[in-house]
């Protein structure tokens, strides 16, 4: 079960064989083109197109290792050859969205040492939290002219697959290490050249330079060393 994103996260079309179904709506294909929903990355929508019969996608998500495609009408059997075409609109403001939050979390990585603890990429906003016992709202104010910064020098953003030895060769994956099972042979490695080399499955655009500016707009204390940033893209 191949899963195409990962190489190419520009992929919008692909052909594909139904493997499985499972009262009637739930899908399971031979390659999936369809991220789902994990790592604070909302999944993708989109269509099944069997023949001139269109199945929406209404919901993505990974089960067991297996990826199924939840569509909003029966009629769906094994064996199918269908057409999978994503809601290309939202996957590519999630890919803006997601490589923004690198940016943001290598940022707040660098300038203070926090620990990043989580992020949620979201239609509206994003948000990223990072441990911290210091609570700046200026500072946090501050980083969002060096994001922009980042952006507009249109920096090249790659994707490896890399063996696990290989990755963990890299220091700012190995500090990771311990989230990776031992069975997980090959590490997934996203590069914005010169800012921030990190462990990610999510779908990033392939330069910083397609980013809208963003907007950081909220910053809460939650709690004890806990501080949340929200930011959005701004219109100019
Ligand atoms: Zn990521």
């Amino acid at each position: 079960m191949e899963a195409l994103y990962q190489k190419d996260c520009y992929l919008k079309e692909s052909q594909a064989t139904v493997v499985s179904v499972k009262d009637d709506k739930f899908i399971v294909l031979d390659q999936n083109l369809f991220y789902p929903n994990s790592g604070g990355q909302p999944h993708d929508t989109g269509l099944l197109i069997k023949d001139d019969q269109e199945f929406p996608v209404v919901y993505t998500g990974r089960f067991g290792g297996v990826i199924s495609h939840e569509v909003a009408m029966p009629g769906l059997v094994k064996g199918d050859r269908v057409k999978a075409v994503i809601d290309w609109d939202r996957r590519y403001l999630f890919m803006k969205y997601h490589t923004a939050c690198h940016i943001l979390s290598a940022i707040i990585h660098n300038e203070t040492g926090a620990q990043i603890s989580g992020n949620q990429l979201g239609e509206e906003k994003t948000r990223v939290d990072f441990s911290l016992e210091n609570f700046d709202r200026e500072q946090i104010q501050s980083y969002e002219a060096k994001v922009n910064g980042i952006i507009d020098k249109g920096l090249p953003v790659s994707i490896e697959i890399l063996p696990r030895d290989v990755a963990f060769q890299i220091p700012s994956v190995v500090k990771l290490k311990d989230a990776f099972p031992p069975d997980i042979e090959e590490i997934r490695v996203i590069t914005i050249s010169g800012v921030d080399r990190q462990a990610c499955g999510g779908t990033h655009v392939a330069n910083t330079g397609e980013i809208p500016h963003i907007e950081i707009f909220k910053a809460e204390n939650k709690g004890k060393n806990n501080r949340r940033v929200y930011f959005r893209f701004r219109d100019d």
